[in-house]
């Protein structure tokens, strides 16, 4: 299991091993329309951090922000099936106000669907 012990630079919280600052700071100190200096962002524009053996890491030990970021909203883990929706559009605004949760993918489409058709 990973380890808690160290302590962000930034703000001196406990944080994951291997990221390079906390989430708070993450969020917070990087304005999402700036860009996201030294983070990486994936194929689908999704802006990920780096934290091993996380639960909701990929194998290479990248989370999707976003997903952190409701969960911290929610307080509880998000389900395989639940999807977190950017309501701007802009997936590198992981603001908790910009994030919606839908049960599902299928409900998740209908609301891109909506906007769309209310945009003309
Ligand atoms: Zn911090
Ligand atoms: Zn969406």
């Amino acid at each position: 299991m990973p380890v808690h012990k160290i302590t962000c630079p930034e703000c001196g919280q406990p944080m994951w091993s291997d990221s390079k600052r906390c989430l708070q700071c993450f969020l917070t100190k990087h304005h999402p329309r700036r860009g996201l200096i030294g983070e990486i962002v994936d194929a689908q524009g999704y802006v990920l951090i780096k934290m091993s053996g996380h639960h909701l890491a990929r194998r290479d030990g990248y989370v999707r922000v976003h997903r952190l970021a409701m969960e911290k909203k929610l307080g509880r883990r998000l389900t395989r099936e639940e999807v977190v929706h950017h309501i701007d559009g802009d997936k590198r605004n992981n603001r908790e106000d910009n994030l919606a949760l839908f049960p599902n993918q299928g409900e998740h489409m209908e609301t891109h669907h909506q906007t769309m058709v209310n945009s003309f």
